[in-house]
């Protein structure tokens, strides 16, 4: 078997078309997000400039607030509950990693549930285990979105997640367990992974290590959702290091799940890059439409029910 590629970049523009007449149908309220930037960390700034771009062309504000790294908590959290406040303001993401000794979840927790257009207050997080998720954290819908593009029964299903963060591998399991899916959550303490994974017909992984999830790891047929990114040396036709002009080493993207391997075995793979990222994007603008429904008072259509999806 050769397993079917998820395109997550498709998936994404079909999800930002949809977004771009909802953005419409909002109109004449420009929808806006506000960034809260602390400190100096690279890969934010990257981060950044890309949540800038897609914004940009949807026609979404996106202002900056870059504070110092010595900003404390007490200061942060006055201008959460500013932007709290103000009603200009669709949406507040606040950047991580945050500088020591700014604490990440107890400072999102301070953004109004309605603003928290990443999903992590613990009132949406909350909602997801009610089985009402309003707004949920971009990753994790994003796993779901390209799982669901595959069409394979979740009802009954054994679902395994490797990875238990707060941000992407809770969630998800919690939403497995909505589509009436079993759910195993493996962590760094579970005992033979292989034991689990291999009788799972849905597997998930975030766990940043990269090649951990093997073809001989995975039920035949299993659909496998990577949605690690890690950082690997790019090699030669002969294994060996290269290296840009300036003699510093060459990176490529690569997934928790060894690609090969497991392109053999499953019936759909998700590539890295290529497949659970650029949804995780497109979700994050998902969010803020939903956002700015919610705080004009505007109907909303439910997110992720099993009913409307599949029985
Ligand atoms: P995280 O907070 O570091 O969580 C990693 C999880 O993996 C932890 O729960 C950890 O358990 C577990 N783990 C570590 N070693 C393990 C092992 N050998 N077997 C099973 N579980 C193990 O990271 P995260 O924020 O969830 O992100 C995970 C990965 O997803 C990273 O590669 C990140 O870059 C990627 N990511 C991708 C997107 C996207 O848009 N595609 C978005 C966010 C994150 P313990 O906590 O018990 O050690």
């Amino acid at each position: 078997m050769t397993a079917r590629i998820i395109d997550g970049r498709a998936l994404a523009s079909g999800i930002l078309e949809r977004v771009r007449v909802q953005i419409a149908e909002l109109s004449p309220h420009p929808l806006r997000l506000v960034s809260l930037y602390i400190g100096n960390d690279e890969a934010s700034a990257v981060y950044i400039r890309n949540q800038q771009r897609s914004c940009q062309r949807m026609g979404v504000q996106f202002d900056l607030i870059h504070l110092d790294a010595s900003t404390t908590e007490e200061e942060l959290i006055a201008r959460i509950q500013d932007l709290n406040r103000d009603p200009e303001v669709t949406g507040i993401l606040l950047q991580r990693p945050l500088p020591a000794p700014l604490h990440h979840l107890r400072i999102q927790s301070k953004i109004h549930p309605d603003k928290d257009i990443e999903g992590l207050n613990p009132a949406n997080i909350g909602a997801i285990v009610y089985g009402t998720p309003k707004l949920v954290p971009c990753t994790a819908l994003a796993a779901i979105r390209c799982l669901l593009s595959t069409g394979v029964p979740l009802k009954g299903a054994d679902a395994v997640m490797v990875g238990h963060s707060e941000v992407v591998g809770k969630p998800i399991a919690f939403l497995m367990l909505n589509f009436f899916a079993t759910a195993t959550i493996c962590h760094v303490a579970t005992q033979d992974l292989a034991a689990k994974t291999e009788r799972a017909d849905i597997v998930f992984t975030a766990v940043g290590k990269p090649g951990l999830l093997t073809g001989d790891m995975i039920k035949p047929g299993a659909v496998v959702i990577d949605i690690g990114i890690n950082q690997v040396p790019l090699l030669d036709a002969e294994g060996n290091p290269t290296h840009d002009e300036q003699g510093r080493p060459r990176y490529r993207l690569q997934g928790d799940a060894d690609f090969d391997s497991v392109r053999k075995v499953a019936s759909h793979v998700t590539p890295v890059p290529g497949g659970v990222g650029p949804v995780t994007v497109a979700m994050l603008l998902h969010n803020t439409v939903l956002a700015a429904r919610h705080q004009a008072g505007l109907p909303t259509d439910p997110v992720l029910d099993p009913q409307s999806v599949q029985s």
